[in-house]
């Protein structure tokens, strides 16, 4: 059985609603959903005239490889329709792996640990509230230390406890 941490991302439409609804298709797939963090507010990095992002980590367990995982969660994204046009443009839905066990995977299609988990605070907040003592394999920091460390100070707002 592995272990992954999925963050789930969203900056149009209703986003409490794209979160719930990738929440229900994920668990309709071969994902057993463990915990979930509360929901959060950021605002949007990178290309900074859009819309507001709601962001949040679940703990999954599955026998899906991390190849495996990331299929689905492409596929759960393109029925979701989410079309990918630029980089960074708004999105109904991202899915992302942060953490596949304590692998580190390296490929053009697969990098894991996510290569911006530990810059970006809007991933540590909701990170550390399901798993603070969960060690980055690269760094080998707890992800409360990252969270400790990390230099990114945008506002990072609780939307639902
Ligand atoms: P981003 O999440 O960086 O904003 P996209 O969601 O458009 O960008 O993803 C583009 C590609 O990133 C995916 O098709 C996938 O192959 C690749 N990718 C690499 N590592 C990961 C990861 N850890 N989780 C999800 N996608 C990843
Ligand atoms: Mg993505």
């Amino acid at each position: 059985m592995n272990r992954a941490y999925i963050l789930l991302g969203t900056n149009l439409g209703d986003k409490m609603d794209n979160l719930q609804e990738s929440i229900s298709l994920i668990e309709k797939s071969l994902i057993v959903i463990i915990s979930k963090s509360s929901v959060y507010e950021t605002a949007a990095w990178g290309n900074t005239n859009q819309d507001n992002f709601y962001n949040q980590v679940i703990e999954v367990n599955t026998e899906l490889s991390a190849t495996d995982l990331l299929k689905t969660l492409l596929q759960i994204e393109t029925q979701m329709g989410r079309v990918r046009n630029q980089k960074w443009e708004a999105r109904i839905i991202d899915l992302d792996i942060l953490y596949f066990n304590h692998e580190i995977i390296d490929t053009e299609n697969l990098k894991v640990p996510h290569p911006y988990l530990h810059v970006r605070r809007f991933t540590l907040a909701p990170l550390v509230q399901i798993a603070p003592e969960f060690l980055h394999p690269v760094f080998n920091k707890t992800n409360t230390v990252l969270l400790e460390n990390c230099s990114d100070n945008s506002e990072v707002k609780l939307v639902v406890t």
